[in-house]
């Protein structure tokens, strides 16, 4: 149907022949002067859902109200004042007219629409519309724009994780997917120690998630992957799910795994950007990671230096294991620490701390009562390797864990010399994470630095042992000898306290030694210290004088009483030497005797060499009086009588 103004048009030769204008494939839309539609091809009926017959003659506006409402009817004025043509973007104006777009990620037809003003001999007679579907120059500027989104992304993550920090580096990878991809969990999971275990989510504290299986199914084929599962908890719930594995130096060291509830909230070309994030961010791990170690490697080799150094500049064990427990916290971190040494069969707490046991009368013993049936002990005895004992894992409760409830992780250390276990570190913490295997290593290395320190004041204590020991007899020697004599008779003066000296000496030596040799005469030197230290107090010196001479100090001991002493050695040895029993040498049985003088200090003496004097002047008399008797000094009084009446040569 045609208006009158259609029939104006038409005779004036401007109406379009309506079969051409349906063939064109964009809409047109034909209005007079006063912006009246006239004329509307095919496209336009069918895109806008109208009827040509109805709408013809009718205002434009009337036609399209949204075309009023947004103010595009203005655009018409324009046009019709200026005479020039004008073109409605779709950028600014979106459409023309509302309609459906072919295309489903579209909401409504993206459309332009150029107005020409139509003129007859130079006379402005109406307009002329041309509105194109833009559709597909949308979808490619909205491809791109995603694709300069991802860019976007990534150059975000890129500059977010240029931090060698290993906390925030993940931090920071969680929340960048998150935010990108809008969703509900982000899960991050590294391997450790061949175990996938989750390193960074964006859940909260208390959560505690695992790697989906999707997760794992991706970390270990290396293969990402969008799929959705019920989700692995209470709620069943159907969960979208991408995976991408982290690979660093192709290796897998872990996957990226984003998750959402909303229905196909991810899509192919989601999954492509998660594997390029899950790329980026693997090579800022395995950064991180190698700065951690490397700083963790130099803290740790200058702890370990610096303790060597600290440890081996001591030589008094006390000291040393003292040094031991105090260093020991800058290499592996521990709540309580012990110090084991191996006494022959018996194996000794030397040093613990941290342990609540204050109440307990004889800790250490206690703390041995424990150790004593402990697996995490035994394996080092056998294995002789570090080991380390978590609470929730062992298969048989070890006794270690009923010491104190609060800890949950034992980690222990073999102190070897020379492959013999001289003892062992234990180190215990209430945390609930286990001791990795690096911190085994690092308690080994420490080990290692304690057992030199102490082997060298095992050493030392030996060799000052030594120093001071007659080699054949075991006992103090001449030197120690004349160093406590000398203390001796300072305490005299200085507490007014008496102290006794017995210089002894083996009658007829010489003779002893021609008849059954000499080794049979070191023999009896040996087993007279023995039968000298068992007679003896621990507070007096037994000293091998020299030769077959031998010195008592009895501290605190007048000449009268040490006078007894000696008398009660003589008749021993005499005794012994009778009955054959230990001086039986080798089917030997010669009669051994032996010869004491003593003197005392102050009474005889008030010097070191007054006193030695004093001493074996009585005991030559002793000789000369017939061996085999005791002679008190005389040195200050007259007439002292020997025990025995033989004389010398008798
Ligand atoms: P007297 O009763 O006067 O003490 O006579 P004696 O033979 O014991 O004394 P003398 O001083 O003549 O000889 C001491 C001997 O002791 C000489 C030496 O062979 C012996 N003698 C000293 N030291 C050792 C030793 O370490 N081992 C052995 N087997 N004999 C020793
Ligand atoms: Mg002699
Ligand atoms: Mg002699």
């Amino acid at each position: 149907m045609k208006s009158n103004k259609a029939v104006d048009l038409e005779q004036q030769g401007l109406l379009l022949p309506q079969g051409i204008i349906d063939s064109i494939p964009f809409g047109v839309l034909v209005t007079d002067i006063n912006l009246h539609l006239v004329q509307v091809n095919k496209w336009v009926t069918l895109n806008a859902k109208l009827l040509p017959e109805v709408v013809i003659d009718t205002p434009l506006g009337e036609v399209f109200p949204e075309l009023a409402s947004r103010n595009l009817i203005e655009a018409y004025h324009l046009v019709l004042h200026g005479g020039m043509p004008i073109t409605l973007s779709n950028r600014i104006h979106r459409y023309f007219f509302k309609a459906r777009s072919r295309n489903p990620d579209l909401s409504e037809m993206p459309q332009t629409a150029t107005i020409t003003p139509i003129y007859s001999e130079n006379q402005l007679i109406g307009t002329i519309t041309f509105i194109n579907d833009v559709s597909e120059r949308v979808n490619i500027e909205n491809v791109l724009q995603k694709e300069v989104s991802k860019l976007g992304a990534l150059h975000e993550i890129d500059y977010a994780v240029s931090t060698l920090d290993m906390n925030q580096c993940l931090e920071v990878i969680v929340q960048r997917t998150q935010v990108l991809f809008n969703c509900e969990r982000v899960v991050l999971s590294l391997f450790e120690e061949g175990e996938l275990r989750v390193a960074s989510s964006n859940l909260n504290e208390g959560s505690n998630p695992t790697a989906s299986t999707l997760a794992a199914w991706a970390a270990i084929n290396s293969q990402s992957r969008l799929a959705f599962t019920a989700r692995e908890d209470e709620a069943q719930k159907l969960e979208y799910q991408m995976a991408a594995p982290l690979i660093a130096s192709r290796d897998c060291i872990g996957v990226l795994n984003v998750q959402t509830s909303r229905v196909d909230d991810f899509s192919q070309s989601d999954l492509e950007l998660l594997e390029a994030i899950a790329a980026r961010a693997a090579v800022a791990i395995q950064n991180a990671r190698l700065h951690t170690s490397e700083r963790e490697q130099r803290e740790f080799a200058e702890a370990i230096r610096e303790i060597s150094l600290t440890m081996a500049s001591e030589l008094d064990l006390e000291v040393v294991l003292d040094a031991i427990l105090k260093s020991i916290g800058r290499v592996v971190h521990f709540d309580a620490a012990c110090i084991l040494l191996q006494e022959e069969e018996h194996l000794s707490v030397k040093r613990y701390l941290g342990f609540d046991i204050e109440n307990i009368p004889e800790p250490g013993k206690w703390l041995e009562s424990y150790f004593e049936g402990s697996n995490l002990i035994q394996g080092m005895k056998d294995l002789h390797l570090p080991q380390s004992l978590f609470k929730e894992g062992q298969e048989s409760r070890d006794s270690i864990f009923d010491i104190d409830p609060r800890f949950s992780n034992f980690a222990g250390s073999p102190i070897v010399i020379r492959g013999r276990q001289i003892g062992f570190l234990l180190l215990g913490k209430t945390e609930t994470q286990a001791y990795p295997k690096k911190s085994l290593d690092h308690l080994a290395a420490f080990a290692s630095a304690a057992a030199i320190a102490l082997e060298n004041a095992r050493l030392y204590n030996e060799q000052q042992r030594l120093a001071v020991t007659d080699g054949l007899t075991g006992l103090t020697n001449r030197r120690r000898f004349d160093a406590e004599m000398k203390k001796e008779i300072e305490k005299v003066a200085r507490y007014k306290r008496p102290t006794s000296l017995i210089m002894l000496d083996i009658d007829n030596f010489k003779h002893y030694n021609d008849h059954y040799g000499h080794q049979a005469g070191d023999e009896i030197l040996k087993l007279l210290a023995h039968q000298l230290m068992q007679s003896m107090r621990d507070v007096d010196i037994v000293a091998r004088y020299g030769g077959e001479e031998f010195a008592l100090i009895l501290p605190e001991v007048g000449p009268e009483a040490a006078y007894q002493v000696a008398e009660r050695i003589r008749t021993g040895v005499e005794g012994l030497s009778h009955t054959g029993n230990h001086w039986n040498l080798q089917g030997n049985t010669g009669k051994v005797t032996i010869s004491l003088g003593v003197a005392g200090a102050p009474c005889h003496a008030h010097s070191p060499a007054e006193l030695i004097h004093a001493a074996d002047s009585a005991l030559y008399k002793a000789k000369h009086n017939g061996k085999n008797q005791t002679v008190l000094s005389d040195f200050t009084q007259e007439n002292y009588q020997t025990s025995q009446t033989k004389s010398y040569g008798n």
